[in-house]
């Protein structure tokens, strides 16, 4: 067995704890390093993702460090099964083990793919590796400095939230850390929560930060900044995690 696939036998296993304390380093700084598939590049879109995690992240960490990996070549074009088969996390592995020109920081090691969003799940996020679909809607975001931070519900700002989502699981961030809150008539959705929020079956008592707010779909927005119960959370993240089943609890739509 070489050493590739003696690193995808591990994180096969279920080592993916042993991949994240081999990444881990305490340096001061909360990083988060986003790589786009070969698909995703296409659209032009790693520096538009990064305005976005860096928007969220950094109204609540000043030691932030969002930096871009570069373009990595995968068999699966999509955010969980890129996960799920084991890809992406092995991937980071051989790169930490000097394999490959992957270089895993220690924080949020997150590939954004041209993976579809209309069926779940659509990514995953769990300790300090995430991936995501939705490449080509993220295409089609703004600049941040052209919008703001809260926007109407589309599929565009649904995707970029769902970018955002993948990496606060992360760093253990969960989904009732989310919250809706009202604005006037309306009800915004945080990342931790998303589209969550709305959907069928979803039970308020689930424990959701804040009140969850049902009204019209017109009158759904969505936030690109964390509720305060996520803030917590982010600004006290120090690089220990919390024990979670990355599989089960954060499969994402
Ligand atoms: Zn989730």
């Amino acid at each position: 067995m070489n050493r590739r696939s003696f690193l995808k036998a591990c994180v096969h296993a279920g080592s993916l704890g042993a991949l994240a304390r081999r990444i881990r380093s305490d340096d001061g700084t909360f990083d988060l390093r986003l790589w786009v598939t070969e698909a995703a590049a296409q659209y032009g879109v790693a520096a538009r993702a990064k305005e976005y995690v860096e928007l969220a992240f950094g109204t609540v960490r000043d030691d932030l460090s969002v930096t871009l990996g570069g373009t990595v070549s995968v068999e699966r074009e999509h955010g969980y099964r890129v996960m799920r088969s084991g890809e992406w996390p092995g991937l980071l592995a051989e790169g930490a083990a000097g394999g490959s020109d992957i270089d895993p920081v220690d924080d949020v090691n997150v590939l954004l793919t041209d993976g579809p969003m209309d069926t779940a799940p659509t990514g995953v996020g769990t300790a300090h590796v995430a991936a995501v679909g939705g490449a080509r809607y993220l295409a089609e975001m703004p600049r941040v400095a052209d919008t703001t931070p809260v926007v109407p519900y589309t599929e565009p700002a649904r995707v970029t939230q769902v970018l955002l989502h993948e990496c606060g699981h992360a760093i253990g961030l969960g989904h009732d850390d989310g919250g809706v809150y009202a604005r006037g008539n309306a009800a915004v959705a945080t990342p931790m929560i998303s589209s969550y929020a709305w959907s069928e079956g979803y039970d308020p008592a689930d424990g959701a930060c804040g009140t969850v707010v049902d009204v019209d779909a017109e009158r759904r927005l969505l936030s690109f900044m964390f509720s305060d119960c996520a803030s917590e959370t982010v600004a006290a993240y120090d690089g220990e995690l919390g024990v979670q089943d990355p599989f089960e609890r954060h499969t994402d739509r």
